[in-house]
C-alpha cells in the first residue's frame, strides 16, 4: 500500500512532543512491512537539518493557490533514518515556517492550513497517488476537508485517516481561513455538521472539520477514546465524536523500539537490557555526574516532559519536594511555551540551585532525555489528562518504574504493583487516582519504600516493566486494518 503521512512534526528533525515520535515510529514500522511510506512536513528554519541525510530540492516551483493568488514553494527531499520525507518551503512575506519556533504564533491556523493545502498540491503536481493520507491533530485536520471539497477531481480515490493526539488544541479561527484556503462559502462551512465551532458559532474549528470529513478518526489510546466522548477531556468534541462514532477508535501508541533501545541507544554511555540490568547503575552514576548530583544511596525520581497544565504541574512540583524530603533525588527536564510556567520553574531552579540532590533543566534536550530514562529509578507522570503518554512507555523500556495517574493512556499501560487486577507478574508500576497531593504520595511513597526496603522486589518490578511489548507491532496492525477498511469505501 502507498501511504503518505502529512504532519507538523517528525522525530528527530522536528519534535515538540509525542506527535513527532508517533509519526516517526508508525512510518518506520509501516515501511519495514513493505509498504511505500512518505512523510510531508513543513520546512521549518529551526528544524534539525543535521538529522536529515541527502537533503536536496525535489520540486522547484510548486505554486500553491492561496488568498486569491498563489505562493511559490520549493519542496525539499531528505532521508530521516530511512524515512522518505518531503519538506514544504514557501517563499512569501508571511514567512510561515521561518520564525524560530514550531508553534506559538497568532496565525498558527493559517500557517498550518497553508501547509495542508501545499501538501495536497504537491501530490497532485507530482502525480503521487497514495491510497491513504494520514494526518495528525488540528494542524493537518484540514486535509480531509480540502480533499473532499476541492480535490475530488484530482484525487478521487484517496482516503484520509486523522489521528488526534491532543483534543485540547483544536485550531479555532475565523472565516478568513476559508477564503485564504480557497474553500470560501462561509454560510456552507459554518454549519454545525461542518466546520462550525460548537462553542463559538462565528468560528471555524479545524479539528472538528477533520472529524467530520476524515474517512476514519483515531485517538491514541482506547481509554482516551472513551474519555474524549464522555468527559470534559474531549474539550467540546464529545458531540462530534458521538455523531461520528462508527468511524472513531482508540489505538494505543507504540514506541519505536530501535530508537528507544537501552541495548543500542547512542545517547547513553552504558548499554543494557533485561539480562544486564545492573549496568543501569552506571548510567545513574553518569546522570549524576552530568547534572552535578552527589553520589548517595538514594533513588533518582525523574520528570521528563512539557511543563503544561495538562501534565499536572502542581503535582510535579509536589513530587519534587516529596522526593527530596523522603530520601530521594529529583531531576526534571522540561519546558513550557507559557511564560508564567517557565518563569515559575526558573525560580524553582534558582531556589534549589545549591541542593546536591536535585537538578532542574529547563529546555528541550533529546540527548539528556535518553540519559535520564536510562539513569533514573522512578519516573513520575501525574497528568491531569494524557491521551496516551510516551514517557511512561519509554521509562518501562529503560527499566525506570513509572508512577502515574490513572488517566487516558496511562491507565491502559501502567498496572499498579499492589492493587491492579492484572496478574502479579504483569504489574509494572504505581498508579494513583486523584489529582492531589495525597494521591501522588499514595503511589510515590510506595515506590520509594520498595526501592529502599526491598531492592530485589524493586528490581523484579523493573524487569516486569521491561518485558512488556509496547512496540509498534500491534498498533501498526490496527492502523493497517483501518487503511484497508477505508480504501474500499
Ligand atoms: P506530549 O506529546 O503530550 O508532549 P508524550 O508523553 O506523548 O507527551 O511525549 C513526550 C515526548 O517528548 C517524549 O519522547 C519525551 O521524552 C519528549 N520530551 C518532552 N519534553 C522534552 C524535553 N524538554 N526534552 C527532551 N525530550 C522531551
Amino acid at each position: 500500500m502507498h501511504i503518505v503521512h502529512i504532519a507538523s512534526e517528525c522525530t528527530p528533525v522536528a519534535k515538540v512532543g509525542g506527535l513527532g515520535d508517533v509519526v516517526y515510529g508508525l512510518t518506520g514500522e509501516l515501511a519495514r512491512r513493505g509498504h511505500t511510506v512518505e512523510i510531508i512536513l513543513p520546512r521549518y528554519d529551526c528544524m534539525r537539518h543535521d538529522r536529515i541525510a541527502n537533503f536536496h530540492v525535489a520540486y522547484q516551483d510548486l505554486w500553491v493557490p492561496w488568498n486569491g493568488g498563489a505562493i511559490r514553494c520549493t519542496v525539499w527531499y531528505g532521508d530521516v533514518d530511512g524515512r522518505q520525507c518531503f519538506f514544504i518551503d514557501p517563499h512569501s512575506d508571511e514567512h510561515f515556517f521561518d520564525r524560530g519556533s514550531y508553534y506559538g504564533y497568532w496565525d498558527d491556523p493559517m500557517r498550518m492550513a497553508f501547509f495542508s493545502k501545499a501538501a495536497l498540491e504537491f501530490l497532485v503536481k507530482t502525480g503521487k497517488r497514495p491510497e491513504v493520507l494520514h494526518c495528525h491533530d488540528w494542524q493537518t485536520a484540514l486535509v480531509p476537508v480540502l480533499l473532499y471539497e476541492l480535490y475530488q477531481e484530482a484525487l478521487p480515490h484517496q482516503r484520509a485517516c486523522l489521528t488526534i493526539h491532543n483534543f485540547k488544541h483544536q485550531g479555532t479561527t475565523d472565516i478568513h481561513l476559508l477564503h485564504a484556503a480557497g474553500l470560501g462559502r462561509p454560510e456552507y462551512f459554518l454549519r454545525a455538521d461542518k466546520l462550525r465551532d460548537d462553542h463559538s458559532h462565528h468560528a471555524i474549528n479545524l479539528m472538528k472539520g477533520g472529524i467530520v470529513y476524515a474517512n476514519f478518526v483515531t485517538t491514541v489510546s482506547p481509554h482516551h477514546a472513551w474519555e474524549a466522548r464522555h468527559t470534559e477531556m474531549g474539550f467540546g468534541m464529545g458531540h462530534a465524536l458521538y455523531v461520528q462514532q462508527d468511524k472513531f477508535k482508540g489505538i494505543l501508541n507504540g514506541l519505536d523500539y530501535d530508537y528507544w533501545n537501552p541495548r543500542t541507544d547512542s545517547h547513553i554511555p552504558h548499554h543494557y537490557d533485561r539480562d544486564s540490568l545492573k549496568t543501569k547503575d552506571k548510567n545513574r552514576k553518569a546522570l549524576r555526574q552530568r547534572l552535578w548530583l552527589r553520589e548517595a544511596k538514594k533513588p533518582i525520581v525523574a520528570y521528563v516532559g512539557r511543563l503544561d497544565s495538562q501534565k499536572g504541574v502542581h503535582l510535579i512540583r509536589h513530587g519534587l519536594f516529596y522526593a527530596l524530603a523522603n530520601e530521594a533525588q529529583f531531576v526534571l527536564l522540561g519546558s513550557s511555551p507559557e511564560m508564567g510556567i517557565n518563569d515559575y520553574f526558573w525560580h524553582l531552579k534558582q531556589e534549589l540551585n545549591d541542593n546536591p540532590d536535585c537538578h532542574l533543566e529547563i529546555g528541550f534536550d533529546e540527548d539528556l532525555a535518553h540519559l535520564i530514562y536510562a539513569g533514573a529509578d522512578i519516573a513520575i507522570v501525574p497528568s491531569n489528562f494524557e491521551p496516551c503518554g510516551l514517557t511512561q512507555l519509554i521509562s518501562l523500556r529503560y527499566g525506570t518504574v513509572p508512577v502515574v495517574r490513572a488517566v487516558g493512556g496511562l491507565q491502559d499501560t501502567v498496572f499498579d504493583r499492589d492493587h491492579s487486577p492484572k496478574e502479579v507478574e504483569k504489574r509494572n508500576g504505581f498508579v494513583f487516582e486523584h489529582s492531589d497531593h495525597a494521591g501522588l504520595e499514595s503511589a510515590l511513597s510506595r515506590a520509594l519504600r520498595l526501592w529502599h526496603g526491598d531492592p530485589a522486589a524493586f528490581r523484579e518490578l523493573q524487569l516486569q516493566g521491561m518485558a512488556w511489548d509496547y512496540s509498534w507491532n500491534r498498533p501498526t496492525e490496527e492502523y493497517l486494518q483501518i487503511y484497508a477498511f477505508i480504501r474500499h469505501q
